[in-house]
């Protein structure tokens, strides 16, 4: 089955090379993921554009706009959605990085941009997004907002409930917005979003993190994967969700069955290519 990975990471930020070294025992470098990718028949990924201006202070308030991918020369299939600093956005300094975002996403390879509420703390409908939401219009991208539980534990977590994304949704009708991890744990909060909102998908990417063992452990956790079977019984529509991993946070292989066990069968090659091909339209 031809896959593609909708979220994963590609980036020098220290908490996710201590995690890949001591949580998922991944070969977190571009001969791993050249690896991994072949041995999964993944023919696309998408990195979701993150940095810090100081190693080890992710979330950084300091980090330049746009975020992209900086962990070393980008493998030939992996394609960026840039990441965006709210924070620096805000001040006289914004229109400056605006105009580096829209150079930047005139390069051909991204396909979309990545908010991150929760980790900033500013939720999808801040005043400050607007721009950007005006710039993922006129190119004709996706907007990634980061949902639910997050990587770290300074992060302000209202702002990342999927509740706060559907005012956007309604006033941009004309950008597709894809919710990370599908909220989770906040699933049917997010499932309500998504089925009334055309515009609004998600990813099953980050829902579980670790090695083959942790996946093997959260498949018998019962309540967990009720949860997220609910939600996606609640939209039942299968052209709503793309297959992602959040590497290097979690083993791909694992994570790939961990999906197939959490998606019907006869949806597969919606979930695991088609839906990613019909919103990342800038792959080819
Ligand atoms: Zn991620």
């Amino acid at each position: 089955m031809e896959i593609i990975d909708a979220h994963l990471h590609y980036s020098a930020v220290q908490v996710f090379q201590q995690a890949a070294e001591e949580k998922s025992e991944v070969d977190y470098s571009k001969i791993g993921l050249e690896s991994i990718m072949s041995e999964c028949k993944i023919s696309a990924a998408v990195g979701m554009g993150l940095a810090e201006a100081t190693p080890g202070l992710f979330p950084d308030v300091d980090t330049i706009n746009p975020m992209g991918l900086d962990l070393a020369d980008n493998p030939e299939k992996l394609y960026t959605c840039l990441g965006i600093n709210p924070v620096r956005l805000k001040y006289d300094r914004g229109e400056q990085e605006l105009s580096r975002l829209e150079n930047a996403i005139e390069k051909s390879k991204v396909v979309g941009l990545k908010i991150y509420p929760g980790y900033f703390a500013f939720d999808a409908n801040a005043k400050v997004y607007q721009p950007v939401y005006e710039l993922a219009k006129a190119y004709n991208l996706p907007i990634i907002i980061h949902c639910g539980d997050t990587f770290c534990d300074k992060s302000f977590l209202k702002y990342a409930h999927p509740l706060s994304t559907n005012q956007a949704a309604i006033q941009h009708r004309k950008i597709n917005f894809i919710l990370a991890h599908f909220g989770n744990p906040w699933v049917t909060d997010a499932a309500m979003v998504i089925s009334n909102n055309p515009n609004v998908f998600a990813d099953l990417s980050g829902i579980v993190i670790g090695t083959a063992q942790d996946i093997q452990k959260a498949l018998n956790n019962q309540p967990v994967i009720n949860n997220l079977k609910t939600g996606l019984a609640y939209v039942d529509n299968y052209e709503k969700f793309l297959f992602g991993s959040d590497w290097p946070l979690v083993q791909l292989a694992p994570y790939i069955e961990y999906v197939k066990q959490l998606v019907p069968e006869k949806h597969y090659d919606k979930v695991f290519y088609k839906n990613a091909l019909q919103l990342f339209t800038k792959i080819n």
